[in-house]
């Protein structure tokens, strides 16, 4: 049974969009249950979650180039995200941290600045 996008969403399960590494199921359809015989309409397996929040990522160079930090050290905090994207030329970015940071009274991880972006720039509600 081939989805489209709209019933991604409304089933909740954007991994859809990329194919299985799991069980092998095309973008669209969902993944097979063991043995491949049935669908398994209201979960994806993680492997296929995993690919897909990776392409979220690698699809978001703002992003990426904060986690990339954040993977080499520990502990970074959101005003480094911001200095990170100042420096890359994302400055637009880097305002939207520093507004966040001053929001949460300090209290922004590097980790929760990429987030804060990814979700902006899908259209999420966490303003
Ligand atoms: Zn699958």
């Amino acid at each position: 049974m081939d989805l489209t996008p709209n019933d991604w969403q409304r089933a909740n399960l954007p991994p859809l969009a990329v194919v299985c590494p799991d069980c092998g199921s095309a973008a669209g359809q969902l993944c097979a249950s063991h043995g491949g015989t049935r669908a398994r309409n209201s979960q994806v397996r993680r492997g296929r979650t995993a690919v897909w929040e990776q392409a979220r990522i690698d699809g978001n160079p703002a992003v990426r180039l904060i986690l990339d930090a954040a993977k080499a050290r520990r502990g970074m905090h959101g005003k480094h995200a911001a200095e990170l994207l100042d420096a890359h030329g994302h400055t637009a970015e880097a305002d939207r941290i520093r507004r966040a940071i001053s929001e949460r009274n300090g209290l922004l991880s590097a980790k929760q600045a990429a987030a804060l972006l990814l979700d902006e720039a899908e259209g999420g509600e966490s303003r």
